[in-house]
């Protein structure tokens, strides 16, 4: 058994370790209503529930049928030996990693998850030999030794980097409110990934508490070495940390204008802004607000103008950030459209600080380094959060803003529908399907498979059927 570092990050890890453990265990049987919001569980007692949730409600089949990539047919271009060769890491409880787990198929690693019932379950890379075999290609020359070979291109992003913008809560708190950031996120990535890229086969997932992740798994990227990794989430890293009370952004600091990728950005992270994160977040409801704001324009008349008239107050309603924010536009407008020669430069600076003010607040923050290397672990979709209980339920990257991270279900939740399910209609006697198509899982599976899995099953058969073609025409040396 090996005992690893917290596989994802520290600052997770030790977030995770500090919960607190005490509070009442919430019975199996507890009512279950959306509506009616339990307060969050403890630790022990979502453990508790993870025997049965994995006996009956974690849809085994589907999740591996994902990993198999097709080599789980009996297509004869299937690689029988691909999905012994993938790492999984085991979090046992009491936090224990037990890395390098690896499986023959969907059957032993259903078996593996019930018998040792994890808190939570990784997926790494695949390597190139069966990562339980890894000590006898130690010390091999490069050619041979121990490496990853492939892994899905991977992105996580986490509300806590968001606590300078965010007005609603801080560090683990996630609620409603926050979720425009992460639904701007995923608009903005996706498109990047399809359109710069050419990416199709694309899982979003709800991380269980306060972030989102994100797996890329067409064949291309899962074969790209970590320097192209790192080439890909460099250009995704617009955002780049804070400096003097502004945001560091990769922008063009010399005109308005900047990469085209980034002026589409910019156009969802502006509606995104003035439809869902000004109403939500009120950011410009505060003085602190207002000049965090106003420090973009830096120094400009303009952000006198605007501090004098917003210091006069304004109706406290929810529209007041809405009102500020339309102030400020119609104030860059009003210099953008006048045509003296000389305002020339003042004229770019606020047009182009209008768009850091946006991309400051709006633009995804990414853990780039989750991102850059292939053996690096990511918690696995349908995993349970140890403390919020909550289920990492797949995103419909289409229906992102109506989403509400408050609402999915819990585990004792889903197992509380369960047994009513049993109770009110009989199990057939050949045991009938999956547990999870019983209760409100059901809908996070059929978005798993229609937004990923059914075109990513489809696109492995059309590659295995390619390969063979292949083969067939490639000239044998036999006589
Ligand atoms: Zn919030």
């Amino acid at each position: 058994m090996d005992r690893a570092p917290t596989p994802k990050r520290a600052r997770t890890g030790a977030d995770e370790r500090s919960e607190e453990t005490s509070g009442a265990p919430l019975g199996i049987a507890a009512p279950s209503s959306a509506a009616n919001k339990p307060s969050a569980p403890s630790k022990a007692s979502v453990q508790q529930l993870m025997r049965p949730y994995y006996g009956r409600l974690f849809p085994h089949a589907e999740f591996a049928r994902w990993l198999a990539y097709g080599n789980d047919s009996k297509h004869l271009q299937a690689d029988a030996g691909f999905f012994q060769r993938r790492e999984f890491c085991f979090t046992m409880d009491g936090d224990i990693f037990i890395r390098y787990q690896s499986f023959k198929d969907a059957e032993e690693l259903q078996r593996a998850i019930q018998l040792k019932v994890p808190a939570k379950i990784d997926i790494g890379p695949v390597y190139n030999v069966d990562p339980q075999r890894r000590a006898a290609f130690q010390g091999l020359g490069t050619e041979r030794a121990f490496q990853p070979m492939e892994r899905e291109l991977v992105f996580d992003i986490d509300l806590t980097d968001y606590d300078d913008v965010r007005t609603c809560g801080r560090e683990g708190h996630m609620c409603a409110a926050c979720w425009p950031l992460m639904a701007v996120a995923v608009q903005v990535l996706d498109a990047g990934l399809r359109d710069d890229f050419g990416f199709e086969h694309i899982l979003w997932v709800f991380s269980g508490r306060r972030g989102i992740h994100c797996w890329v798994c067409d064949a291309r990227a899962r074969q790209l070495t970590d320097e192209q990794r790192a080439a890909v989430a460099a250009y995704f890293s617009v955002y780049k940390g804070q400096e003097g009370g502004l945001a560091r952004l990769a922008l063009s600091q010399v005109s308005a204008s900047n990469h085209p990728a980034l002026d589409r950005a910019y156009d969802a992270l502006h509606a995104a802004w003035v439809e869902h994160i000004l109403p939500a977040q009120r950011p410009l409801d505060s003085d602190e607000g207002c000049e965090a704001v106003l420090a973009y324009l830096r120094g400009d008349e303009v952000a006198a103008r605007l501090r004098a008239r917003w210091s006069r107050g304004g109706a406290r309603s929810g529209a007041l950030s809405i009102q500020r924010w339309e102030d400020l536009e119609a104030e860059i407008d009003k210099i953008l459209e006048g045509k003296a020669a000389d305002g020339k430069a003042r004229r770019a600076a606020l047009a182009r600080a209008r768009k850091e003010i946006v991309f400051a607040h709006a633009y995804p923050r990414l853990d780039v380094e989750v991102s850059k290397k292939r053996n690096h672990l990511l918690k696995a979709p349908f995993c349970v959060h140890p403390k919020t209980g909550k289920v990492c339920v797949p995103l419909d990257p289409a229906a992102v803003w109506d989403f509400n991270p408050e609402e999915v279900a819990t585990v004792s939740q889903l197992l509380a529908e369960l047994e009513a399910a049993d109770a009110s209609i009989p199990k057939p006697a050949n045991g009938g399907g999956p547990g999870w198509e019983r209760t409100a899982l059901a809908g996070a599976v059929e978005t798993f498979r229609a937004c990923f899995l059914d075109a990513l099953a489809a696109a492995d058969r059309q590659a295995l059927g390619a390969k063979a073609r292949e083969n067939a025409a490639a000239p044998t040396l036999a006589w």
